[in-house]
């Protein structure tokens, strides 16, 4: 990243929410949302717990009805006997001001609330609606997101811009007066929350559309206009390979520009799939650009017709999982750990070398090759491993490599 990069996410102000900092400079942070019936407290107690498991530091849930509101604090006091601690975010769409003024402690047990200027409410009521969230924010001092999106834009200011734009000397195109709607949508939003007493250190901003090009021209204006943290993700990016592709393709320019203090990775779930995928992705982003450390990494080359059998990739999986489980221990009982770098190698072509530049490398034989795998550790060969348990050996070097390495000082 470059200096001004750094310093363009250090400009930002900084937003407590719960017991995690957004903005200022604080590492980025990763966000999740349940995709569980909120108002079905065993379930959606359930699901944080596995995102918050997985690494998600804040996780949003659905509140559009009056059960799910009563359930808020009911899913927040079993998390913390849980010993989850991990921040609940009310998203609000409508009916918010109502749900939020009836649930007292659905207020005050969420650490943040999102709502979308385009859908708190319609015509003369939505300025009203607007004021009372923020005053119900300010009340209970929560920090709030106003988050405009692209399929909701607050169709009334669009039709002004385009009104606006026709006496232009030289009319902008449609997709750039858009996207001004968008930008206006979240700054004159702030403003007025700002005008009715929620501090500027209170607000955090996210502008979501959900195309690659659209995103970050959105978000590039609209760190060049505000110091208000953003809230970065492309909405709607669909599903498998494609959503992850997309997503990083967008988050990563607008990160490596500087732009974006929280993420979320908007993925479709396969039906039957665990929601915790998007977790591991938007980790894998921030950890492959350098700007986080989660769980070590490992370095796996693809595999080619020298490679004999499934064995290299099902030991790469295997390791994989094997550091993604232990993390969670790891981090409090090694904490560094997630510094850790491996690598699983296919054959001798490239794998010494790239075994030697991990902390700890393995490489396999490949075709042709003697039936023996040399293991190296921080560069030098520590060990031939052979036989029909070579990946539980190789795993057993990992782990004694983190119990030595990274053992707490104070144990
Ligand atoms: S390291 Fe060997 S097996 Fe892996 S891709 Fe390269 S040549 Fe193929």
């Amino acid at each position: 990243m470059t200096v001004a990069a750094v310093q363009a996410r250090r400009d930002s102000l900084a937003v407590r929410i719960g017991a995690v900092l957004v903005g200022g400079g604080a590492p980025v942070v990763v966000q999740s949302m349940t995709n569980t019936d909120t108002a079905d407290v065993a379930a959606t107690t359930k699901q944080v717990a596995e995102l918050w498991r997985a690494g998600s530091e804040m996780v949003r849930v659905t509140v559009n009805n009056p059960e799910s509101a009563a359930a808020v604090p009911r899913i927040v006091e079993r998390l913390a006997m849980m010993g989850i601690a991990v921040p609940i975010i009310g998203d609000f769409h409508y009916n918010g001001h109502q749900l939020l003024a009836d649930e007292p402690a659905c207020a005050q047990a969420l650490a943040k609330y999102r709502i979308n200027p385009g859908n708190v409410g319609f015509g003369r009521k939505r300025d009203n609606q607007f004021a009372a969230i923020i005053d119900t924010a300010v009340k209970y001092d929560k920090p709030v997101r106003i988050g405009v999106n692209w399929g909701s834009l607050d169709q009334a200011l669009a039709a002004r811009l385009m009104d606006e734009n026709h006496l232009r000397a030289e009319p902008w195109d449609a997709g750039r007066v858009l996207r001004e709607a968008l930008v206006r949508s979240a700054l004159d939003s702030a403003e007025r929350a700002v005008e009715l007493g929620l501090g500027r250190d209170r607000i955090i901003l996210s502008a979501k559309v959900s195309g690659v090009q659209e995103l970050i021209a959105v978000y590039r204006d609209l760190a060049a206009r505000c110091a208000f943290p953003l809230h970065l993700g492309l909405t709607e990016a669909g599903m498998g390979s494609k959503g992850i592709v997309a997503s990083t393709a967008a988050l990563a320019v607008l990160l490596q520009e500087g732009i974006g203090d929280t993420i979320r990775i908007s993925l479709t779930p396969e039906p039957g799939a665990s929601r915790t995928q998007e977790v591991i992705v938007a980790q894998e982003l921030l950890q492959t650009m350098g700007l986080r450390a989660f769980v070590p990494l490992v370095t796996a080359c693809p595999g080619c017709g020298r490679t004999t059998s499934e064995f290299f990739q099902v030991l790469a999986q295997r390791v994989q999982e094997h550091v993604r489980e232990r993390m969670p221990l790891w981090k409090i009982s090694h904490p560094g750990a997630e510094n850790l770098t491996l690598a699983v190698m296919g054959c001798v072509v490239n794998g010494p070398g790239e075994s030697r530049h991990a902390n700890i490398g393995i490489s396999l034989p490949g075709t042709g090759e003697a039936p023996v795998a040399p293991v190296f550790v921080d560069g030098e060969k520590a060990a031939t491993l052979r036989g029909d348990d070579i990946a539980g050996e190789f795993v057993a070097m990992i782990d004694d490599y983190v119990a030595r390495r990274y053992a707490r000082e104070d144990a």
